[in-house]
């Protein structure tokens, strides 16, 4: 169980890396693996960031941040597109993160929503994973356009 950000860069770079591979087939193979990509960072088994206010903050200021990477970047809609691939799982079995709230039941549809993390990280480790993910999507978007 990862959190969105995570997620959502990982599928963004893969599917970036794919459309600059191999143009439409490359950008369809990149987001495939995006959607891959979710049962393998699944196994990460990220910790709360603390209370709903930290959660909101952890995962708000990132998101932000890939939006405005988003807007500017020529082949933002390339990055978009991987973000929802690589959280596709989530918003499938979270009912597009409604059930994050409780407002809806989640679903266990796919097999990583239904087994236990591999590999348990810590809150500092989970908060550190978040900045690098940002940090890598800041990086490897400024030099691959
Ligand atoms: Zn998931």
């Amino acid at each position: 169980m990862s959190y969105s950000n995570v997620h959502g860069v990982t599928g963004a770079l893969i599917a970036l890396g794919g459309y600059q591979a191999g143009g439409d087939p490359g950008l369809l193979a990149g987001l495939a693996a995006a959607f891959l990509s979710h049962d393998l960072l699944d196994r990460i088994g990220e910790k709360s960031y603390g209370d709903m206010r930290a959660s909101f903050v952890w995962e708000f200021v990132p998101l932000m941040v890939f939006l405005a990477v988003v807007s500017v970047h020529p082949l933002g809609w390339v990055l978009g597109a991987g973000w929802i691939a690589g959280n596709m799982m989530d918003l499938i079995d979270k009912r597009l993160y409604l059930s994050v709230f409780g407002l809806v039941e989640p679903g266990e549809f796919f097999p990583c929503h239904r087994r236990s993390p591999t590999v348990p990280l810590t809150q500092r480790q989970t908060k550190a994973l978040t900045i690098i993910a940002t940090i890598g999507l800041l990086v490897i978007s400024s030099t691959v356009m």
